[in-house]
């Protein structure tokens, strides 16, 4: 089984990942976390694209479907993967699509956060003051809401056309939006 957590960024998407990785044996495949590592070991893909994460933009298409596509032939031995921050854009939902289909594979349910700007911007405050993520102050914060309200929300349609997105109120506590998700996830789809 093949997941996508779709959500404006600290919609909770890596906290239900790393529990779903844990509860159900998926691989996670986080975009955000990959670039994070190749900064952190100074490689040149890290010195590329350092700048425009510390800025909040969108690093290319082609750079994250490529790390995307290095890390797919472990699906098979995991039975499937959550995808977490991929796909942003829809040039990676379609590539991430058609690279699936050369495996076999497809992307069975997009698990959709929902949580409003304000409140994000009020869970974000209290981080902004700890030593954590170098985008997590307020202006690259502000660039990585634009960039998911532009770029990014407008590929629901993409996967609602093929009914394969469950809504979830990502405000909710996190145990409940946790049950929200494995009610979600074992739906009489699967
Ligand atoms: P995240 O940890 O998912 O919030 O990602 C952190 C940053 O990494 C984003 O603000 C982007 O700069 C970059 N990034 C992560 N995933 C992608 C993606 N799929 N497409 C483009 N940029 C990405």
């Amino acid at each position: 089984m093949n997941l996508i957590l779709f959500g404006p960024p600290a919609a909770g998407k890596g906290t239900q990942a790393r529990r779903l990785m844990d509860t159900r044996g998926l691989i996670q495949l986080s975009t955000g976390d990959i670039l994070r590592a190749a900064i952190a070991s100074g490689s040149d893909l890290g010195r590329r694209v350092e700048a425009i994460m510390g800025h909040g933009e969108l690093v290319t298409d082609e750079i994250v479907i490529g790390l995307i596509e290095e890390r797919l032939p472990e699906l098979d031995a995991a039975g499937g993967a959550i995808f977490d921050g991929f796909p942003r854009t829809l040039a990676q939902a379609e590539a991430l699509d058609a690279m699936l289909e050369r495996r076999a594979h497809q992307i069975d349910l997009v698990i959709r956060l929902k949580v409003d700007d304000d409140a994000l911007k009020a869970r974000v405050a209290g981080r902004f003051a700890q030593a954590g993520r170098a985008d997590d102050n307020p202006a690259a914060f502000e660039q990585r809401l634009v960039a998911y309200n532009r770029d990014t929300a407008p590929l629901l349609p993409y996967y609602e056309q093929h009914n394969k997105v469950a809504e979830i109120d990502g405000m909710a506590p996190v145990a409940a939006v946790s049950a929200a998700i494995d009610a979600a996830i074992d739906g009489p789809q699967f």
